[in-house]
């Protein structure tokens, strides 16, 4: 007899876009294989967990017939590529969405060995001797993660990622793209040479340019990123080391023309829009908040039941927020009264009626599904929340959008280093507590209490939530308050993120 070793599956979707009959598929394996639940991850994929090993290779063929795959869910390449789901600019967002699709087709491996290995493809004779066109034999140092932001709403955290694409709107229309590099947020406690480094804008491109941009980032962080250290190996590291300048110069050489002037931008938050809004061509979509991403039947709310009861009449498509959360997207004028009654029969329509903190709060799986993690994360950060509520209502913060992340572990996945409010696990209910992101995402936050246990949290914080609350200035943000105030001091560097 065999162990009952169980897996996690991440399914890929470019974008975060599901249709409803994909949906469904995925919600009948959670039953099937899984756990029960379906995770809507920080980089827009769904997770499955607990997954029994006799039941890996079936779940990943009907995951295939579902029209989904794993195809680099994982490795050392790049991952699935983000976008902004924000439908307020359909045409662009529309444009937006191809071009992600575009990106992660084209920067997919071309290997068979994944249709051979879990799909009973035919084994090609040939194929021990196929060489990837962009991966080559070795494929990539680490794993490549891209995404695509549309400003003002930065609900990707593109400063976070390998490489980014800002999309410039002129006159209505989308013109191209800031390109930016070297984000990533993955470190290790107690080394000091790994940090989280947020990207550097360096230029701009044209819309028929950006497949080619991505193909040329990803080749020379192939080329010349560091293959004998894996805790040196992402392209944050290389452009540390070697320089932004020196980075652009040799990207320029590898397109064979210049990037062009980085082009004016600005995002004002890095959150999700909840409830319904109607975009420029009168269809609407409603996010729900999805807390910790966890889509489940819980507590006396039934959202996993009814998003399946949504996903069966639904004629629009569901698109997965970088935030964990769920958009119900493409709803018409006809279509709404239904999915309304929907959402208020299952108790969803109100879903975005909590506290803005809980809305702007991610959480990573962690325990117990995770075998990196310290410390609970998904588990536990809701409530953190309950009790910090209680002090936010008595200072009048209830409505104040402050950015809360907690992770299990220093890796990074619920991209704590930008949150206004971090916690990173050390081990059993003991955090590093982190201070002073930017709400837009584009500042990195700062230690301000290491090691400190659970039950110290609400004490540790509530002093600084009441003086925040009587002595911030006109607009002033949590994040940029505790640094005017002196309680951490601004890092834009990686290389300061362990400075005092
Ligand atoms: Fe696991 Fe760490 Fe990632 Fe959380 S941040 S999911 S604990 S690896």
């Amino acid at each position: 007899l065999d162990k009952a070793y169980s897996f996690m599956l991440r399914i890929r979707l470019p974008g975060g876009l599901a249709t409803p009959k994909q949906w469904l598929e995925t919600d009948r394996m959670a039953d099937q294989f899984a756990n029960g639940t379906i995770k809507l991850t920080t980089r827009q994929a769904f997770q499955l967990h607990g997954i029994i090993k006799t039941n890996l290779k079936r779940t990943i063929a009907e995951i295939n017939e579902a029209a989904m795959d794993t195809i680099a869910a994982c490795g050392d390449v790049n991952r699935n590529v983000m976008c902004n789901p924000n439908p307020h600019l359909s045409s662009v967002h529309e444009e937006v969405q191809r071009a992600a699709q575009a990106i992660s087709d084209h920067l997919t491996p071309q290997t068979r060995a994944y249709h051979e290995i879990w799909l009973d493809g035919e084994k090609l004779a040939s194929s021990e001797e196929e060489v990837e066109p962009i991966y080559g034999k070795t494929y990539l140092p680490r794993k490549f993660k891209i995404t695509i932001a549309v400003p003002p709403s930065n609900d990707v955290d593109i400063f976070a990622n390998d490489l980014s694409f800002i999309a410039i709107v002129e006159n209505g229309g989308l013109v191209g793209y800031n390109v930016a590099v070297g984000g990533g947020f993955g470190m290790t406690h107690g080394n000091e040479a790994t940090f989280p480094r947020l990207a550097d804008v360096i230029g701009f491109c044209t819309p028929d340019q950006v497949v080619d941009v991505a193909e040329k980032v990803v080749l020379v962080q192939r080329d010349f990123g560091d293959r004998t250290d894996r805790k040196h190996a992402r392209l944050k590291y290389t452009i540390e080391d070697r320089g932004v300048d020196w980075f652009k110069a040799e990207l320029n050489k590898y397109l064979g023309y210049d990037l062009g002037e980085v082009r004016p931008y600005e995002f004002t938050d890095n959150g999700d829009r909840y409830g319904w809004t109607t975009d420029e061509r009168g269809v609407h979509h409603f996010t729900l908040f999805v807390q910790g991403g966890r889509v489940v039947d819980d507590h006396g709310y039934p959202m996993r039941t009814g998003l399946r009861e949504i996903a069966k009449v639904h004629q629009g498509d569901f698109r997965l927020t970088a935030n964990q959360n769920l958009m119900i997207a493409n709803v018409t004028d006809e279509r709404r009264p239904e999915i309304e009654a929907m959402l208020e029969k299952y108790g969803m329509h109100r879903s975005h009626e909590r506290s803005a903190l809980r809305l702007a709060s991610i959480a990573c799986v962690a325990l117990p599904t995770c075998g990196l993690a310290l410390a609970e994360a998904e588990r536990y950060l809701p409530d953190v929340i309950t009790l910090l509520e209680e002090k936010l209502e008595s200072f009048g913060l209830r409505h104040d959008a402050i950015t809360i992340r907690m992770t299990g572990c220093p890796n990074g996945c619920g991209r704590p280093y930008v949150g206004e409010i971090a916690f990173i696990g050390r081990g059993p209910n003991r955090y590093n507590l982190y201070l002073g992101g930017g709400h837009a995402g584009d500042r990195l936050n700062k230690l301000y209490r290491q090691d400190l246990p659970a039950d110290e949290i609400i004490d540790t914080l509530s002093p600084i939530l009441e003086r925040y609350a009587k002595e911030r200035g006109e607009g002033e943000k949590f994040g940029d308050f505790v640094i005017r105030t002196g309680y951490v001091v601004a890092t834009r560097q990686g290389s300061d993120f362990h400075a005092n």
